[in-house]
């Protein structure tokens, strides 16, 4: 029996090695149209690859998957990330949990795994065939199996597949331009508990939140880049923001800020700073909420100020003005419908033995190992499933 993996990345890799582990008799080819294989897990997480993640805060999954999901909690019953960081483990790659949950190499080194992979490879005789770039499925007359792994902005259609179950990719994972210099002056400004949302709509994502030289980034950015990315691709990067600096419910930011009038009545405003927010932030909101009378003390605030001030701090109103690229982490949100494929097998359901495994597939998740996690995840529901087959 023999299996063509189209694509040599980190799904297709994954899924040859488990395919030939469960069943050392077939043949596995991969098929890289690239002159080398495993480029993105090079590059990936800062060159250290984020591979998992501990999911231990993950309460929902949708969370952290804004497309794929519900797939992703099924798939989870096969080979989760404990099973991926034992998977790793036993295959001589040791792994250490950041604080924050991620996963990485011990090494800090993503060429620790991109050497597991090559020489289990090596071990199992898979065939890595590079600069072949498969076109039609035609090209691999002979094959009993096809697995397709060819990563995320593939075009439509893929292959054989009818143009209604491919969903056009779109870019995820991406900070905001922000074309106000104001805010801009402020770079390098960093809010560890921030919230940004699409004012008019539910999305809405929460961490800390870096103001760049060209707008705005950091975990919460990113993470609303996600959610959002379809509504922003459909608005060509053209929505409004709106930013909650504080994290705290707006009721709670009026009562600390008449706590700092009752406390502090002849203080500057500038030199109590609630919610420890950075020195320059808060002069630029207090600015922005009172103008001239950013100078006042605190006990000179009137009722319409205070609320002024607790708008400006809870629902800070900016307009995306468009994509900038963040170089760690970029994925695409797209690909082949989750409605095309059998979920139990990812298995094509109009063409029996053609499978799909990793990004290919409409499934992606925010930063923090959440993405290779579905790689790994999806690449062995396919090993499996052919494995049964054959
Ligand atoms: C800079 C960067 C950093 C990242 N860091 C992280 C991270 O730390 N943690 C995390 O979880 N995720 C990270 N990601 C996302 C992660 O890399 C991807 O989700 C993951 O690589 C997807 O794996 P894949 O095998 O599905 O696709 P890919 O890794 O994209 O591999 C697909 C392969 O298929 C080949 N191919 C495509 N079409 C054909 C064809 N027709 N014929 C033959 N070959 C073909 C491509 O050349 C490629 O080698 C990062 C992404 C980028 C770009």
């Amino acid at each position: 029996m023999k299996t063509a993996v189209i694509g040599g990345g980190a799904a297709g890799f994954f899924l040859a090695i488990n395919l030939k582990e469960m069943c050392p008799e077939m043949e596995v080819t991969i098929f890289e149209q690239g002159t080398r294989v495993l480029r993105k897990v090079e590059v990936s997480g800062g060159g250290r690859c984020n591979c998992t993640n501990a999911f231990a805060s993950v309460r929902d999954l949708q969370a952290v998957y804004p497309r794929g999901h519900r797939l992703m909690k099924r798939l989870f019953c096969t080979f989760d990330y404990r099973d991926s960081y034992r998977w790793f483990e036993q295959h001589g790659v040791r792994l250490v949990t950041q604080e924050d949950e991620c996963v990485f190499p011990a090494s800090q080194d993503a060429h620790t795994i991109i050497n597991c992979f090559l020489s289990e490879a090596r071990r199992h005789g898979i065939t890595i065939r590079t600069g072949a770039r498969i076109e039609t499925l035609g090209q691999l007359d002979g094959y009993d199996y096809i697995a397709v792994t060819t990563g995320g902005m593939s075009r439509a259609p893929l292959f054989d597949m009818p143009p209604s179950l491919f969903i056009p990719p779109v870019p995820s994972l991406f900070t905001f331009r922000i074309d106000d210099t104001a805010l801009q002056a402020l770079m390098g400004t960093v809010v560890e508990q921030a919230s940004a949302a699409i004012p008019g709509t539910k999305l809405r994502a929460e961490g800390p939140l870096l103001i760049t030289h060209w707008g705005m980034s950091g975990p919460a950015i990113l993470r609303l880049s996600s959610y959002a990315a379809r509504l922003l691709a459909d608005s060509a990067y053209k929505l409004p923001l709106a930013v909650n600096w504080t994290h705290h419910k707006e009721a709670e930011v009026a009562e600390e800020l008449l706590g700092a009038i009752r406390r502090y009545p002849q203080r500057q405003l500038s030199s109590v700073r609630p919610f420890a927010l950075p020195g320059r932030l808060w002069s630029y909101l207090t600015e922005k909420a009172l103008g001239q009378r950013a100078q006042s003390p605190w006990g000179s605030l009137n009722r319409k100020e205070l609320n002024r001030l607790t708008n400006t701090l809870c629902n800070d109103g900016y307009q995306i003005a468009g994509r900038a690229p963040f170089k760690d982490e970029f994925v695409t949100c797209g690909g082949v419908s989750l409605s095309a494929v059998n979920p139990n097998t990812l298995e094509a359901k109009a063409t029996p033995g053609l499978y799909f495994a990793g990004e290919v597939l409409d499934i992606d998740g925010v930063t923090g190992g959440f993405n290779f996690q579905a790689a790994w995840t999806t690449a062995y529901t396919v090993a499996k499933a052919i494995s049964a087959r054959k």
